[in-house]
């Protein structure tokens, strides 16, 4: 029989499985890897046959992810015994490389066994853990194509790789003190850099990190700047190095209990916390958690991993304590993961740099989750530990790229029945993101084998990715480009991955998206589905005063709203802001709203959002987008249950609906007058709109006979919104869908780009 496997299943273990299996039911044969997943060829009795087969699909390795396994008979040639044949390169690949993945129990209590020739070894790995993205540099994956490639193994290492017997057989990073990697740890001084020599990097770092340093880690997907979380001087410090005013901080706990501590943990963020993935995980900040004010100043929430690699585990054992870990660059460059580029940048942040001599292939940052109470976790930034899984597509698509928008930028390119969605790349508004992002799509395009016959990108001329798009195309004249538009791919990406192909309507609220009407959207109801759709309702559209500045400071947006809901040309300035925002500026800025000068009109409820945030005085201006409705939800208390009136006009018929917050605005005013806690009106702000949309969405589906409501966009990243919309519209009975795979913020946009593009060359 003649066996093919499909999925994720190279480097992960699978050849020595399927050797182990075929040994004990007596089968000969061979097993081998190729670029389209793993053959086998087994000779032997028909029910030893069915039972690996069964076993195949049932209990496959831990980090195999098996698609498929076909069979078909072939004539026997009377081999004996089963052996492991080399990898056939050549042809089409479309294997997915696994994701890296978490340090594993038995890797970790040899590591922490002081008899073990591994003991406190920070590369310990075998195939049910350790680096595979962030190592490979080609496909099929082998040693030969990592970055492991110049470390010859021992012989202790070699006898473990060579024997399908054992946990490390063909673990492609496999490593001692004796033949693999090392960890260093190197000081900035007065005079320069110096190096800590033979003793032990990781030990001294923790000392060091004890101190108070800021140390500058290299980790599997780059570095990361860590230092003390309990000391206030040690995390300021590292703030003003690193230029980040206000942006919350990650934090590494050295283990489950001390996490506990910082966070209330339910059991679906213990799962996500001890993961494989071992993302962030945001949850709620426990009351007296051990942290310093500046690590997420003004959140009620904090963001917590538990170590990943056995470099962290070494690390934070000895430390004892909660680290901030943060990744390491400045402000909005992408992470540092060479040596030479990470000394140059961080030279002047970090105190000393524990760093190893196993490259970084791949830049990786951290991935970002957050658990919903009865809904899936929401993905705020897909990267490590996912990154290159595939993602289904419900149709099948040419060799396609998709280049995203430009906030939290990813890439995806798709093929067939499957997507996959790049690392996270970060804001592509800088020559150095941009880099990044072109080197991210090339090394995709090599290891899946897709070269794009369509390009899909954002309808905004400006952004980084469509001009990217452009000049694919001009490059080569066989490339097709397919414009998208941003709140549909939002819809689309969706719907896709949880395999629907029904019309639907998607409630999109995020921040900025360009409009074909040249307005900016982010408020919208798009009835449609993956190829297509209508605007059937919005936010009503108000002024975005000054344009971009309005984004950077929402009063502008509460000026914008106040003049609107009081119908008045000057509004009185808010006494919440009034200590923030000069008269003369007011002034001028509502008379900006009165004429419309440099402001386009939007219908984006992430401006909404602002506007209620610096009505009530929480944030009259940001230090990153998405602060001020951020904590705005930190302050709402999620107890009250009052709401405020939203109207709808419209819809039926040809006008699209209008969903009209002003007399929202007008009760929080009213609110304010009567000194009501602010903490009620965020929360009847938040009720009101779940409300107000859940309303909106009957009405619509009703009138066009749907029953499938698709939420998506960064305005759904807020947990408070999400469980009240979900509830609400739970009771009149629609169906609601959440991005579950990858986030409804502007990182799912590259995938929900392929999908439309896709869909429009079927249907052509
Ligand atoms: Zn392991
Ligand atoms: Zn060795
Ligand atoms: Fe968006």
């Amino acid at each position: 029989m003649r066996i093919r496997v499909s999925g994720t299943v190279q480097g992960v273990g699978f050849r020595p499985f399927v050797y182990r299996h075929a040994l004990e039911l007596g089968l000969s044969g061979h097993v081998l890897n190729d670029e389209r997943g793993v053959e086998i060829v087994a000779e032997g009795p028909a029910d030893a046959i069915a039972e690996l087969i069964r076993r195949l699909e049932e209990e496959p390795p831990s980090l195999a992810r098996v698609e498929s396994v076909l069979a078909a008979n072939e004539a026997p040639t009377g081999e004996s015994g089963f052996r492991i044949a080399h990898s056939v390169s050549g042809g089409e690949a479309d294997t997915p490389v696994s994701a890296d993945s978490a340090t594993c129990d038995a890797c970790l209590a040899e590591l922490r066994d002081p008899l073990d020739r591994r003991y406190r070894y920070p590369f310990i790995n075998c195939t049910d853990c350790g680096p595979r993205f962030t190592i490979v540099t080609g496909v099929p994956y082998d040693r030969p194509l990592t970055t492991m490639a110049g470390f010859q193994m021992c012989a202790e290492c070699q006898a473990e790789y060579d024997d399908p017997l054992n946990r490390r057989f063909h673990a492609q990073p496999n490593a001692c003190p004796v033949c693999g990697p090392h960890a260093r740890l190197i000081g900035v001084g007065e005079g320069g850099f110096s190096e800590s020599g033979e003793s032990d990097a990781v030990a001294l770092s923790a000392v060091a990190l004890a101190r108070g340093a800021i140390l500058a880690i290299k980790g599997i997907g780059g570095y990361h700047l860590a230092c003390i979380a309990s000391d206030e001087d040690a995390v300021a410090r590292l703030r003003a190095r690193k230029r980040r005013e206000e942006k919350p901080f990650a934090l590494m706990a050295p283990d489950l209990e001390s996490a506990r501590a910082l966070v209330e943990v339910t059991a679906e963020e213990e799962a996500l916390l001890t993961g494989r993935e071992r993302p962030i995980v945001i949850a709620r900040r426990a009351e007296e958690a051990p942290v310093a004010a500046s690590v997420a100043p003004g959140s009620r929430d904090l963001g917590v991993m538990l170590p990943y690699a056995p470099l962290h585990h070494v690390l934070l054992a000895d430390f004892g304590a909660t680290l901030v870990m943060t990744s390491a660059n400045v402000s909005d460059e992408p992470i540092s993961y060479t040596d030479d580029d990470a000394r140059e940048r961080l030279e002047a942040i970090a105190d000393g740099f524990l760093v190893h001599d196993r490259p970084v292939h791949m830049r990786t940052d951290d991935s970002v989750v957050r658990a919903v109470t009865d809904g899936q976790p929401i993905m705020l930034r897909r990267s490590r530990g996912y990154v290159p899984q595939s993602v289904g597509l419900p149709i099948e698509a040419p060799p396609l790229l998709g280049c995203g928008a430009e906030l939290k930028s990813t890439f995806c390119l798709a093929k067939g029945k499957r997507a996959w969605a790049g690392h996270h790349i970060g804001d592509l508004k800088n020559w150095e993101t941009l880099e990044s992002f072109r080197e991210g799509i090339a090394h995709f395009e090599r290891l899946f084998a897709v070269e794009p016959e369509l390009i899909a990108h954002d309808l905004h001329p400006d952004y980084l990715s469509t001009r990217y798009a452009q000049e694919r195309a001009e490059a080569d004249p066989e490339i097709e480009l397919v414009g998208v538009q941003h709140h549909h791919a939002h819809l689309a990406a969706c719907l896709a991955e949880h395999g629907e192909q029904r019309r639907a309507l998607g409630v999109i609220f995020d921040g900025t998206g360009f409009g074909p009407d040249a307005s900016v959207w982010g408020g919208e109801l798009l009835v449609g589905d993956l190829q297509g759709y209508e605007r059937a309702g919005m936010l009503m559209p108000v002024r975005l005063p000054g344009g971009d500045r309005a984004v950077r400071e929402p009063w502008r947006m509460a000026a914008s709203w106040l003049s609107v809901a009081f119908d008045a040309e000057l509004p009185a300035i808010p006494r919440t802001l009034r200590s923030q925002i000069e008269a003369a500026d007011w002034r001028a800025v509502c008379g900006i709203v009165q004429t419309g000068a440099g402001s386009p009109v939007t219908t984006s409820a992430g401006r909404l959002f602002d506007a209620v945030s610096a009505l009530l005085g929480v944030r009259a201006h940001v230090s990153y987008e998405g602060q001020a409705a951020a904590e705005l939800e930190g302050l709402a208390d999620p107890s009250e249950r009052g709401a405020y009136e939203f109207s709808a006009e419209g819809g039926g018929g040809e006008a699209p609906l209008v969903l009209d917050p002003r007399s929202a605005i007008r009760a929080i005013v009213a609110d304010l007058d009567r000194d009501e806690l602010t903490r009620t009106i965020a929360a009847r702000f938040h009720n009101g709109l779940a409300a107000a949309t859940a309303a909106a969405a009957e009405q619509i589906c009703r009138e066009r006979r749907l029953d499938l409501v698709a939420l998506s966009g960064g305005v759904f990243q807020n947990r408070l919104l999400v469980e009240r919309t979900l509830e609400a519209l739970d009771a009149v009975s629609l169906e609601a869908l959440m991005p579950a795979a990858l986030p409804p913020n502007d990182g799912g946009i590259a995938y929900g780009q392929v999908v439309v593009a896709a869909a429009r060359s079927a249907k052509s």
